[in-house]
């Protein structure tokens, strides 16, 4: 058990793709950087965020790390994969940060399970898919997916054209999206959560309670970092780290973690409409 729940830890990086630019013999893992936080946390100041990689041979099984020291790169080559064409490989990418002047690194969660995995008509993939398919349906709940604004008629109250965006994160009109109404209502859709991490985190401000449930879908669009999810008893979500497997072809199946909105947040005076099952 980790005795230092009050050090920060840097989430999971979003947007991890698995691809096979050189061929069947060796597997590329890309992610989006996680932005250096550049901020003085308990001990220090981080001077370095690094990532590791993890393998494993199945979505729920033990994953084992690949590299030996932290990666600097958003990116991880794996040359060391099976021949056989029935090995499939899961990867986990985590966050870790050095603090200037101590040896320790510290490592975030894990992100959820990514795979590659191109022909859609494989049957291997179609029954996975199937049975994903019939768990979320069964055990899922109806969300409602908003998807933040990043286009549109400007925010006459707080848009700064200097810096092209919002100047208010508070904003009623824009809700510091920078357009108009802040998110675009999509549909309803099935979202099944994972059991969910609470944690008290130190802010400026004092302790603050953490509600970071884990969840996964499928659906015909990407989910993106930012956008909100809405559960049927009204909570709101804003998503914090979203992976794709690449896997779905034209449905996706995506990986989520989410934040629970603190109950003062402005989005909950949004306008809202209703919406309906996109499945
Ligand atoms: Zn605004």
């Amino acid at each position: 058990m980790d005795l230092n729940t009050n050090i920060k830890q840097l989430p999971p990086p979003n947007n991890i793709k698995i691809s096979c630019p050189k061929g069947p013999q060796s597997q590329l893992v890309t992610w989006d950087a996680v932005r250096n936080p550049d901020e003085v946390i308990i001990g220090g100041v981080i001077e370095k965020v690094c990532y590791n990689v993890y393998r494993g041979i199945s979505a729920n099984g033990i994953f084992y790390k690949q590299n030996q020291r932290p990666v600097e790169t958003n990116r991880y080559e794996d040359l060391n994969i099976s021949k056989n064409p029935n090995v499939v490989n899961w990867y986990k990418v985590s966050t870790t940060y050095k603090v200037r002047n101590q040896e320790k690194w510290i490592e975030g969660p894990l992100s959820g399970p990514i795979i590659y995995q191109v022909l859609n008509n494989n049957k291997w993939f179609k029954k996975v898919n199937e049975r994903n398919f019939w768990i979320l349906r069964n055990t899922g709940q109806l969300f409602d997916l908003y998807t933040r604004k990043y286009d549109g008629e400007r925010c006459s109250k707080c848009f700064d054209p200097i810096r092209g965006r919002a100047a208010t994160p508070n904003c009623n009109e824009c809700y510091g999206t920078g357009f108009v109404g802040g998110y675009e209502p999509q549909f309803q859709l099935y979202v099944r959560e994972k059991p969910a991490t609470h944690d008290l985190g130190i802010m400026p401000q004092g302790y603050v309670y953490n509600n970071n449930p884990g969840a996964w879908t499928i659906s015909t669009i990407e989910i993106k970092n930012r956008d909100l999810l809405i559960n049927p008893r009204g909570i709101i979500y804003s998503v914090l780290t979203s992976n794709t497997n690449q896997a779905a072809g034209y449905l996706f199946h995506q990986e989520l973690t989410m934040k629970e909105l603190d109950p003062m947040d402005p989005l909950y005076q949004m306008k809202r409409v209703a919406l309906y099952p996109n499945l």
